[in-house]
């Protein structure tokens, strides 16, 4: 439904939009091991024992885990 719809049908629950933020109906299941961000039920994270972490933070956050460091390979 529309704004406009809301504003001239005035159904019971019209006022709605000005106390609910459009991420109301998200269900929060867990916070991200990297950044400490919600992870909302629905979305696809990596799962890593039993514990969540962004998609978008797994590659940073396994680096840093793993102490691992990108550099230019050479003879030792
Ligand atoms: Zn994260």
């Amino acid at each position: 439904m529309s704004y406009v719809q809301r504003w001239y049908g005035l159904p019971s629950n019209y006022d709605d939009w000005k106390t609910k933020s459009p991420w109301d109906d998200e269900v929060i299941v867990s916070y991200c091991l990297h950044c400490g961000g919600e992870i909302y039920e629905g979305s696809e994270e990596y799962k890593v024992n039993g514990d969540w972490v962004h998609e978008d933070c797994f590659s940073d956050w396994a680096k840093e885990v793993l102490d691992a460091r990108l550099k230019t390979a050479e003879q030792e």
